[in-house]
């Protein structure tokens, strides 16, 4: 037998080689750093009532930075209602759930969360799970694999969380120009009307900003007999009158099979759904191993979130400040002759097109400026199009706005920047 620490270094070279693990890590990460794309984490303290701006910890000590890219995007991860409703929740159930929904840890506040959320998108029932990127794993993996020989239609833009679910299912999968109707129904022609199908696409896709036609898509999933699932996660709690997405906003939320969300970004706290019919839901919940075999979400964070929904399902404010910010900054940057890509919701990307000086404008900014935005590599987004995603809330004000401004035009003119978008 051989050893792996070294000490039988003689044994080794008798017999077969073996590997040596933590040199493969390490080479693995200096790959990173050589492409430029290595992640390095902003450690941040963030101040309730402060927001965007947070301490961050850095080589130097504790300075004070303006977070110009979270997602919580209106900023209710300090919103009193839902401060007060986590409070309140702590000190009545205490921390944990205490166990699976299965023993023990459905508590009434998971219940009565996932009862507003079907409300919200007026489906009969929803399911909580604890992140957005689970409910898709799980649910998506859990539909494509149980119903008979599934085929899964998926946009090529899709998120992580949806692709990994669908290779999990190992059901056979296409994949879907993006945001393209026409495109799908070739495909969905091509397949044995009697098989079963599921469309998977986003509302808003968070890294160009761009909306998917959702009704023309649901016109073609349903000429074929296609199930659609449909990610809001970066619409929920921004747009549709009581913050149901782009379907609400649309019109369109009854056609979709499955509307799945976050609780984590326009809600600002933690936890992912699905909402669908009654007999989807309960199919996914007792079928579901990422939904069976974890602990619930602790009571005090169902009650945060709750308490999220409501707020936003009732005021309009945050949303049309949202708005209103959002149309600001990528106005105010292309009169500076940024390279603002289009885009046509919250989200305002700036092209850079390369990922060493990406890292260097934001490295620049954090530095000179005290302007948190984390660079976005591949593979978020394509080698090519790396770019700086600034999410202005309704509490970034106009000076921070100027401050950002005048950053960004000094370091593009520094380095000599492409203002192409
Ligand atoms: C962030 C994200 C998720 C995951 O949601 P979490 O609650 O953060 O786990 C899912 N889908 C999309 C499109 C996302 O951007």
């Amino acid at each position: 037998m051989v050893g792996l620490n070294g000490d039988t270094a003689i044994t080794a070279s008798e017999s077969a080689p073996v590997m040596d693990y933590q040199r493969y890590f390490a080479e693995a990460i200096s790959g990173l750093k050589t492409e430029g794309r290595y992640r390095v984490f902003a450690d941040l303290e963030r101040r309730a009532g402060d927001f965007p701006r947070a301490k961050r910890h850095g080589p130097d000590g504790i300075e004070l930075v303006t977070v110009w890219c979270s997602n919580d995007y209106l900023g209710m991860g300090q919103h009193p209602k839902v401060l007060a409703a986590m409070h309140e929740v702590l000190d009545d159930c205490g921390a944990g759930a205490g166990g699976t929904r299965n023993i023990s840890g459905t508590n009434h506040y998971h219940v009565l969360l996932e009862r507003e959320l079907a409300d919200l998108h007026g489906t009969e029932a929803a399911l909580l799970f604890t992140s957005g990127y689970v409910s898709n794993m799980a649910a998506l993996s859990t539909l494509a694999a149980k119903l008979p020989a599934c085929v899964v239609l998926s946009d090529e833009m899709n998120h992580a969380s949806m692709i990994e679910g669908i290779r999990h299912s190992r059901a056979e999968k296409q994949i879907f120009r993006h945001n393209d109707p026409e495109d799908l129904d070739r495909r969905l022609a091509g397949l044995d009307p009697a098989r079963a199908k599921l469309v998977a696409f986003e509302s808003v896709y968070s890294m160009d900003g761009d909306i998917a036609p959702i009704a023309e898509l649901c016109d073609v999933a349903e000429r074929h007999g296609a199930m659609t699932y449909l990610d809001e996660v970066h619409a929920v709690g921004l747009y549709g009158p009581r913050g149901g997405g782009i379907s609400e906003r649309d019109g369109v939320a009854h056609r979709l099979t499955v509307i799945e969300g976050t609780l984590a970004k326009a809600y600002g706290v933690l936890g992912g759904y699905i909402a669908a019919s009654a007999a989807l839901i309960d199919f996914v919940r007792s079928f579901a191993a990422g939904f069976i075999f974890t602990t619930a979400l602790p009571p005090a964070i169902a009650a945060g979130a709750l308490a999220s929904v409501r707020h936003l399902k009732a005021s309009n404010a945050e949303r049309e400040r949202h708005q209103e910010r959002a149309e600001t900054c990528k106005r105010r940057l292309s009169e500076a002759g940024l390279p603002v890509m289009a885009s046509e919701s919250h989200i305002v990307p700036v092209m850079v097109g390369d990922p060493v000086l990406c890292r260097r404008v934001t490295d620049i900014l954090l530095a000179r400026y005290g302007i948190y935005v984390q660079p976005i590599n591949y593979p978020t987004v394509p080698r090519g199009t790396e770019r700086l995603r600034l999410t202005p809330s309704p509490l970034h004000g106009d000076a921070e706005m100027d401050h950002l401004v005048s950053a960004l035009s000094e370091i593009w003119a520094e380095l000599e920047l492409s203002r192409a978008a």
